[in-house]
């Protein structure tokens, strides 16, 4: 199904959520990631750019994707890429305050994606965010970004690495460059149901 993106709103602070409605979709991954370039892929340009403006990168950027009746059928939430520092002791020490709770607690969120590099091998700060997202019962994806990059052998070798490293079943390899992998991410995001 084709989508139009119209961007929401960017939040700071939980009272400026958008009203919980249709399911919610929410996009998480350490800077440089790829989160802007597959965002942009999935949902058109603007919403890479609205999240790349400046005084907008430390805020939830919230989307709704409609159809072709122009009902809304899904949000996209584009959280902020946290960074390489030191592994923290609470996942939100470098993240804006009200992150951990929208994660916690908003109703709306059917699903995270999760982005890793596949050309980078599994890292702790991921690991993290990953064994928080379980504790707080939450459905995620691991995503890994710009398979293009990689071979037939390393592809495998580093999907394996991550599966462990990360300690989950299954990651979905993407590209935003060829486009590798988006149907399969499309089909995981539609199949969003939430109770509410
Ligand atoms: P963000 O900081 O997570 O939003 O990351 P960006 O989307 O800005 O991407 C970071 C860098 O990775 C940029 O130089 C992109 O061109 C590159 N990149 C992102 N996605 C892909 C991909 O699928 N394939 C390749 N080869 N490069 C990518």
């Amino acid at each position: 199904m084709r989508y139009t993106t119209q961007f929401l709103l960017s939040a700071m602070a939980p009272e400026q959520f958008p009203a919980p409605s249709v399911p919610e979709i929410a996009f998480l991954g350490r800077s440089n990631v790829g989160k802007s370039s597959l965002l942009n892929t999935l949902s058109g340009e603007k919403a890479a750019k609205v999240s790349s403006t400046p005084g907008r990168t430390r805020a939830i950027n919230f989307f709704a994707l409609v159809d072709e009746s122009q009902k809304r059928k899904l949000v996209f939430a584009d959280l902020p890429g946290y960074g390489y520092a030191k592994i923290s002791k609470s996942i939100s020490a470098e993240w804006p305050k009200f992150i951990e709770p929208y994660l916690a607690e908003r109703e709306t969120l059917g699903l995270c994606v999760c982005l890793v590099d596949s050309n980078v091998p599994p890292q702790q700060r991921d690991a993290q965010l990953l064994a928080w997202l379980r504790s707080v019962d939450r459905h995620f994806v691991v995503v890994a970004t710009k398979i293009d990059r990689l071979s037939g052998n390393e592809r495998t070798r580093n999907l394996a690495a991550l599966r462990k490293g990360l300690e989950i079943d299954d990651v979905l390899p993407v590209s935003a460059k060829t486009g590798a992998g988006l149907k399969d991410l499309w089909a995981r995001i539609e199949a969003v149901r939430i109770a509410l």
